[in-house]
């Protein structure tokens, strides 16, 4: 079981996506636990704030550091302490096998930011990772914490039915996958590739291996080139 805590100030939102599709089916079959905690829940602040101004001026409001430190205290317990992924633009960039590591994980803590972000201090103090989820600002790190969960948890064995599933994904091997067709043989004058009827694995999979490459080639030249690296007799030129 791995358990997953994120900390927000908008549980609804962690709560709703947990609550459908492989994530939830997940849940119930006892693989994963995702919790929603409300950072606001502990604040001091007897009118609930959990933010205030940025010390040196500017614009708009930070997420304090007592409420977040608090609640998370209030998640580990008297426990070993495990990663607390701070969701950031400043992180290092998530990638697949970010989310293949992480997956070995018990528990993993998520802090989601707000506003201008967090007071650097409670990051100082709790943080073990800070990640993106890409060149970009969002306005909260709700969609970010739930887009790593999300490809996280189909990385630990049972979630997804059929554990084979992901290793001939995008990524897995360093290329992008193979187009890949379903039934009608024939839809609006387009034709399934002959060789995927032919009933020849070999064949097809030296065909979507091909495939696999040029895709690759086209659309992600900086993973062809890494790939190539690694396998020069492969060279499509
Ligand atoms: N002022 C911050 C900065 O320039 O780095 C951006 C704050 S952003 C408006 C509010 C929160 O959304 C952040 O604290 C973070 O938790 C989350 N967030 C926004 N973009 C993100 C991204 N690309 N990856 C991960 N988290 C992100």
């Amino acid at each position: 079981m791995t358990r997953f805590s994120v900390m927000t100030l908008f549980p609804e939102m962690i709560d709703s996506a947990a609550g459908v599709s492989i994530l939830s089916r997940a849940s119930d079959r006892g693989l994963i636990s995702i919790e929603s905690v409300n950072i606001r829940d502990y604040t001091a602040n007897k009118h609930g704030r959990v933010d205030d101004y940025t010390y040196g001026g500017g614009a708009g409001m930070l997420m304090q550091a007592q409420p977040i430190y608090d609640c998370y205290r209030a998640i580990v317990g008297e426990g070993a302490a495990p990663r607390v992924i701070y969701v950031t633009p400043q992180g290092e960039t998530f990638t697949q096998q970010m989310a293949v590591d992480l997956a070995k994980e018990d528990h993993l803590i998520f802090l989601c930011g707000h506003y201008e972000g967090v007071d650097e201090r409670v990051l100082q103090t709790i943080v073990t990772d800070q990640i993106s989820i890409g060149d970009y600002v969002l306005t909260g790190g709700e969609l970010p914490a739930l887009v790593m969960i999300d490809a996280i948890a189909r990385n630990i064995p049972g979630v997804l039915n059929n554990d084979t599933s992901t290793d001939y994904e995008s990524f897995s091997d360093g290329l992008l996958e193979y187009p890949q067709y379903s039934r009608p043989e024939e839809w609006m004058g387009m034709k399934v590739p002959e060789i995927l009827i032919s009933g020849d694995h070999a064949k097809v999979d030296a065909w979507r291996h091909q495939e696999s490459l040029k895709r690759t080639k086209v659309r992600r030249p900086d993973l062809y080139e890494a790939y190539i690296k690694l396998h020069p007799d492969e060279d499509t030129h």
